[in-house]
């Protein structure tokens, strides 16, 4: 069975001495956690620092974004070794928030994917269409383009280490859920695409995510769809205690 996965996307919020009592006062109140597995990403900065502090505790440490090359002269970059080497064991790629304002497209997820896996990361890729791509009746195109393009080239066996996100544009930071219903049939649609491209085996173990306003008070009704393993939190993760609140949506 896919174990669920909640994990937290800190975004561009807290200093390191923030990050690392964040994730103070977050570890005693997920040791209850009921077989979740638990991942925060911080910014790059506090990665080191917070790798420290969750020594010893469940909490696994993604980074928001990485580049696909090992070293070079790529001013700026951060390449997934250098991740594993400050204590990361996942990264998010694809975010909304980067293919909006950074230029990340299917191509450069695809490259990035590709590196994190090679240096023995989990990766987290991110889809979801913006609003007017779901009101144009664009949205099961746009997700099918998204995840193509991003996993080309992938083997079944890259997928003990993908995570997939489905992320609504138009429901990340903004308080406005997917129903139940609107993320199940995504999940579903997306579970479907990958059992026709990977093969039976590798969509019933893949994990799928959801994100989008996920808070304490909507997340067991998410997590009981059939094809929803889990969530990505923005928001909502950056206070200790609504972030246990969902990561022990089943205690
Ligand atoms: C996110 O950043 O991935 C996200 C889903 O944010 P929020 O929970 O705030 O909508």
């Amino acid at each position: 069975m896919r174990k669920p996965f909640i994990a937290g996307n800190w975004k561009l919020f807290k200093t390191i001495a923030e990050s690392v009592a964040l994730v103070t006062e977050l570890a005693p109140l997920v040791a209850t956690a009921n077989g979740v597995e638990i991942v925060v990403a911080p910014v790059f900065t506090s990665l080191s620092c917070v790798a420290d502090a969750i020594a010893g505790t469940e909490i696994k440490l993604a980074a928001q974004d990485c580049y696909w090359e090992e070293e070079g002269a790529f001013t700026g970059e951060v390449a997934p070794r250098l991740l594993k080497d400050a204590g990361c064991s996942h990264v998010i790629i694809g975010h909304s928030e980067r293919r909006q304002y950074f230029g990340e497209t299917d191509g450069t997820v695809n490259k990035k994917t590709a590196a994190a896996l090679a240096a023995g990361l989990v990766a987290i890729v991110c889809v979801g269409e913006t609003l007017a791509e779901r009101e144009g009746e664009r949205t099961f195109a746009v997700i099918e383009s998204q995840l193509l393009g991003g996993l080309a080239g992938f083997a079944e066996a890259d997928f003990s280490r993908i995570v997939v996100a489905y992320e609504p544009v138009w429901a990340i930071g903004t308080g406005k859920t997917a129903s139940d219903a609107q993320a199940q049939e995504v999940h579903l649609f997306i579970r479907e695409l990958v059992t026709r491209q990977f093969g039976q085996a590798t969509a019933d173990g893949l994990r799928i995510l959801y994100g989008g306003s996920v808070k304490p008070d909507n997340v067991k009704g998410l997590m009981a769809q059939p094809d929803i393993d889990g969530a990505l939190v923005g928001g909502a993760s950056l206070k200790a205690e609504s972030f246990a609140a969902i990561a022990t949506f089943n205690v």
